[in-house]
């Protein structure tokens, strides 16, 4: 198990993270979520020992994670981090730079797990083509496998397939998961996109001023986000006397209802549309199946 045992750490005087203190077990998928400069980027780095803590430890199982005043040599055999920065071999080939620190002793081996991790990222038709040659996502990609190539017990993820497009996105998303789980590889993702997220963690974390405001489960957090930082991951949401925090699928336009309100703007939203609309005085967002006329009056309700 990995334990955050009340850490503490800042770059200066600051407190980046205060009293951080956290669990996950081999296999399990965690998210950690916040704003931007919450500090998502500087709890990964220091789970892979890459700065030293102000307080608190961290453990691997029995081991303990230090930091470069105690290593020469940041890192651990069982902890593999994919960063922004890929750090690969840009005149060697994709699969070059996945097999890199595999052992020469089994070509075989060698081979078929090359094979199977380019089979995970989606690079098959790449895997002889130079990596100075590929696109961001694809260069993403590469380090993603290459992360996995050693077999590590711990997989930390920031911001894991932002380079990646959309077309191509969710499909990654489930093969390295997937992959993940089925190998009892536990996985720590920082990331602003709910996608890489729900469906795949079990727990997410979400920092704010430097602290765990809560951990849950997706569902949980998602069914009752007690605070509009948390709702606004999940989807555009209201404040809405009596109701508290819901969101803009929770309301429905009726014939009829004591509350009232101006449409502004409809968005076209796929299968639905987004209806920005002025209820007293401040702007609400309601799902519904049209487009509705600027400035005419609705009413709304609860979606029961
Ligand atoms: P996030 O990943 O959630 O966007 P970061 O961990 O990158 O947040 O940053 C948290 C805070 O630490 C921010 O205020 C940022 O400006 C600061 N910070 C990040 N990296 C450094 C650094 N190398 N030196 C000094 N301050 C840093
Ligand atoms: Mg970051």
């Amino acid at each position: 198990m990995l334990q955050v045992k009340n850490i503490t750490f800042g770059y200066s005087k600051t407190k980046v993270l205060n009293a951080i203190d956290f669990n996950v077990k081999p296999g399990e998928n965690l998210a950690i979520i916040g704003e931007s400069g919450s500090g998502k980027s500087t709890l990964i780095k220091l789970i892979y020992g890459e700065y030293d803590l102000n307080e608190g430890q961290i453990f691997w199982k029995d081991e303990e994670i230090l930091g470069p005043k105690y290593n020469l040599v940041v890192g651990y055999d069982f902890i593999k981090s994919v960063s922004q920065e890929f750090d690969l071999m840009p005149v060697t080939t994709v699969a070059e730079n996945i097999g890199k620190f595999l052992s020469n002793f089994y070509p075989e081996e060698k081979q078929k797990r090359t094979k199977e991790l380019i089979e995970v990222v989606e690079l098959e038709a790449f895997a002889n083509t130079k990596v100075k040659l590929l696109s961001g996502g694809q260069k993403q990609r590469v380090a993603i496998a290459r992360a996995l190539a050693k077999q590590p017990e711990i997989l930390l993820l920031d911001e894991p397939f932002s380079h990646i497009d959309n077309f191509q996105k969710q499909g990654l998303r489930r093969n390295v998961f997937n992959y993940l789980k089925a190998k009892n590889i536990a996985c720590i993702v920082a990331t602003h996109d709910r996608k890489d997220v729900l469906g795949f963690a079990d727990e997410i974390i979400v920092l704010d001023e430097s602290k765990i405001i809560v951990k849950d489960t997706p569902q949980n957090l998602y069914k009752n986000p007690k605070l509009p930082l948390i709702a606004s991951f999940f989807g555009e949401f209201n404040i809405i006397d009596p109701y508290g925090i819901v969101y803009a699928h929770q309301l429905q336009v009726v014939e009829e209802s004591n509350l009232k309100a101006t449409v502004r703007k409809s968005y076209f939203n796929g299968s639905v549309w987004l209806i920005e609309a002025i209820y007293n005085s401040e702007i609400i967002f309601i799902q519904h199946k049209a487009e509705l006329p600027k400035d005419s009056e609705i009413h709304f309700s609860l979606v029961s």
